[in-house]
């Protein structure tokens, strides 16, 4: 295991280029978690000490630095209850206040603690990559595909209340489906399935898989009733 230290983070996207497969250290929750099977060449670019991680409040929004601890999300009174509450959705105290937002973010996993919530308040990543600076929205990044670039900090630019919802077996198990609505906008994320970013319908695009947070019927079913009247 080769670990480097960058003096900073545009060094450190130029490193990502030079050794493959290499991945970013934020907080490390996921990626020490596969160290066994990263195998002696994989090279982990340490960017933990590089990353802001204070947040502040402007006339365009909440800026959140991308080295923000989840810890730090759930209990900051700028942000909307439906972003702090997705924080949350870590239910373990330690690995809260180790996780980083921008970790979260990169890992796009279709169990996401925190995209929907981020998508629904019109979140837009600052990033940095070889070829510079840029800004990009939330669910444009996902699509994307681009895991090289570092994200710098992310700009919730609506801070209207709305709602989280996370459905799993227990706090601790696999989420079957992670989904927030705000301002008129609404995002699922369906565990071994996908995304979905748009209106309260959007959820009906996504090609339901079944995995073992449920099956692909189940899962279906509980986005298209997690925002319904009764619900509310
Ligand atoms: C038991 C357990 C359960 C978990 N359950 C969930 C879950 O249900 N939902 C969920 O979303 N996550 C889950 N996670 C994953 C993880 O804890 C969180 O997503 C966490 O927020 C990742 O942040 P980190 O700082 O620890 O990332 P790290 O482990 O440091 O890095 C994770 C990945 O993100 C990349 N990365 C890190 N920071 C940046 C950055 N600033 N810019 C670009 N790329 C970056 C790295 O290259 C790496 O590939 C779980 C982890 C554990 C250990």
């Amino acid at each position: 295991m080769n670990i480097l230290h960058p003096e900073s983070l545009e060094s450190a996207v130029m490193m990502k280029g030079q050794y493959a497969d290499a991945r970013y250290l934020a907080g490390g929750t996921a990626v020490l978690s596969l160290i066994g099977g990263l195998g002696d060449d994989a090279s982990l670019i340490d960017i933990s000490r590089l990353l802001p991680c204070s947040l502040s409040a402007g006339k365009d929004g909440v800026l959140i630095g991308s080295g923000s601890k989840l810890s730090g999300i759930a209990g900051s009174a700028l942000l909307p209850g439906h972003i702090r509450q997705s924080a949350m959705f870590q239910s373990a105290l330690q690995l809260r206040a180790q996780a980083t937002i921008g970790g979260n973010i990169a890992l796009s996993r279709f169990d996401s603690y925190m995209i929907p919530a981020l998508y629904v308040s019109d979140a837009v990543l600052f990033l940095i990559s070889p070829a510079g600076r840029r800004s990009m929205k939330i669910d444009e990044y996902i699509l994307s595909g681009d895991r090289d670039s570092i994200i710098e900090s992310i700009l919730v630019q609506d801070l209207s209340e709305g709602k989280a919802v996370r459905f799993a077996r227990s706090s601790h198990a696999h989420a079957a489906l992670t989904a927030a609505q705000a301002a008129g906008r609404y995002a699922y994320a369906v565990s071994g399935s996908g995304f979905a970013f748009g209106d309260k319908d959007s959820y009906s695009a996504i090609d339901y898989r079944d995995d073992l947070a449920g099956s692909g019927a189940y899962k279906r079913y509980l986005a298209s009733v997690c925002f319904g009247e009764a619900a509310l």
